[in-house]
């Protein structure tokens, strides 16, 4: 398997090559030359795997360049018991009779991305052993991804990670689950300044090509196509897991920012899962939800960005829309340069005439949102009709999946988080605080490191420069 990129200027590059280099060198996303297809009798014969064995499976039809032998041993350190808490990894659970919850959020951050950043922690040290090289990751975090990145490469050899978080704007969960680490490898590096200014600072760290190449800066934001790999595998298992027989119309429901996750359900849809319908969920940041009923994709200035209760969907513009859009085009670069072109001069696009092959009727994609008083409805309702909780971001997938099935269609929404990370919102949806996992009970009296920048170039590229790998 091959990999290229969406804007056409990139000779082909393996999985591993893809993995460390993040985005493509020309700008665009890193895509396999062709979706691996998995047909019916295939599927069938996954039903006893275990998950390591099931992304196993998954995996080596992206991976050539990792002897199986070897991402077996990866798979079975990366999606195991005490990692995510029990056997099961990814537990699917019946709320009514055609709505279910994948449970993806019992990783050590409580949130879905330790699914795929467990895995790229593994990938990492096990790509730079071989090669003799070292990485140093460089990031910035409003929350989910910098701490999911951190306990993903905690203790990982050739490693070193540089988060930049805002000084104050974490919440105490977040910023203790972060700088409670104490770890010789990573570093946290708070800034006096907003999350804007973490990721000007990063971006502007990354155009210093010199420098770059230098202290070997890597990144693991969702544009890194392991990212989405590993992510596929989970789409498998929960329709594995229902178990319904081949003709039945089954849905995923997915809280969205950045157009990873539903990327991922996207690409399994390609490989022949039998997916009837994506419900791409948004909330007041609606960018998507526009794109799905109109067709104009216009990304917002960061200005225009609503601050809302499920803050890890906060985006002004989808990173892994472009994946997205290069399928919609036929898989054409040139088309797909043109367009984005266009999009850099006017500052959006229109692709109605394509909207019919986005929809239902095509690769399946379907959108609605959610405002606040939506989400709280939601996670009292699911409270009383199921005895369940869930955070805000889940809530808003399963608003959309209420909203948008239709009879006969059984949906799997996707748990996006636990609910002991937006402690407020619940506290204002239940009345009372959500229950922690065991383990979690003492996190914000636990002692804390980080360091304390000015949001200024120099003294950050000399910050990592007297510490990288
Ligand atoms: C990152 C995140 C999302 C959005 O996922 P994308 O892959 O960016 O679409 C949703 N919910 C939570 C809790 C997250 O951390």
């Amino acid at each position: 398997m091959l990999y290229i990129s969406t804007r056409g200027g990139m000779s082909s590059r393996t999985f591993t090559e893809a993995l460390l280099e993040g985005l493509a060198p020309d700008g665009g996303l890193v895509v396999p030359a062709q979706y691996p297809q998995v047909d019916a009798e295939t599927l069938q014969s996954w039903r006893g795997l275990g998950y390591a064995e099931l992304a196993t499976e998954v995996l080596r039809r992206f991976i050539s360049d990792i002897p199986p032998s070897d991402l077996d041993r990866l798979t079975a350190a990366t999606y195991s018991p005490d990692v995510f808490g029990s056997p099961d990894i990814a537990p699917l659970r019946a709320l009514d009779e055609r709505l279910y919850l994948l449970g993806l959020s019992n990783g050590p951050t409580l949130a879905f991305k330790d699914m795929a950043m467990q895995l790229l922690g593994q990938l990492f040290e096990y790509a730079l052993e071989r090669r003799g090289q070292s990485l140093n990751i460089l990031g910035a975090t409003s929350g989910d991804t910098g701490s999911s990145a951190e306990y993903a490469m905690l203790g990982k050899h050739n490693v070193r990670v540089f988060m930049l978080s805002p000084h104050t704007g974490l919440s105490p969960f977040q910023r203790a689950q972060m700088y409670s680490l104490d770890a010789p490898n990573i570093f946290n590096i708070a800034i006096r300044g907003v999350f804007d200014d973490c990721q000007d600072l990063v971006k502007a760290v990354a155009e210093d090509a010199t420098f770059k190449a230098r202290y070997r800066l890597g990144a693991v934001n969702s544009i890194n196509w392991a990212r989405i790999a590993a992510q596929v595998v989970y789409y498998f298992k929960a329709w594995l897991a229902l178990d319904v027989a081949p003709d039945t119309l089954v849905s995923f429901a997915v809280p969205t920012g950045n157009f990873g996750n539903v990327c991922a359900g996207h690409v399994a849809r390609q490989m022949g899962l039998p997916i009837h319908r994506l419900m791409v969920a948004t909330n007041e940041n609606d960018v998507l939800d526009e794109f799905f009923r109109t067709g104009i994709y216009r990304p917002r200035p960061s200005a225009e960005v609503h601050h809302t209760s499920s803050p890890s969907m906060d985006i002004s513009k989808a990173s892994n829309f472009e994946r997205f859009v290069f399928d919609l085009l036929g898989r054409d670069a040139e088309r797909l340069n043109d367009l984005w072109g266009r999009l850099r001069a006017r500052g959006s696009i229109d692709l109605s005439r394509h909207l019919a092959i986005a929809g239902a009727g095509g690769f399946g994609l379907v959108s609605a949102s959610s405002t606040h008083t939506d989400r709280l409805q939601v996670i009292r309702q699911v409270s009383r009709d199921w005895a369940t909780q869930v955070d805000p971001h889940t809530a808003d997938g399963i608003k959309v999946a209420l909203e948008l099935r239709q009879p006969g269609e059984t949906v799997v929404c996707l748990e996006t988080a636990l609910p002991a990370k937006f402690e407020a919102t619940i506290e204002e949806a239940l009345g009372s605080a959500p229950p922690r996992p065991a383990g979690y009970e003492d996190l914000e009296s636990r002692p804390q490191h980080c360091d304390l920048l000015d949001p200024d170039l120099a003294s950050l590229k000399e910050y990592i420069a007297a510490r990288a790998a």
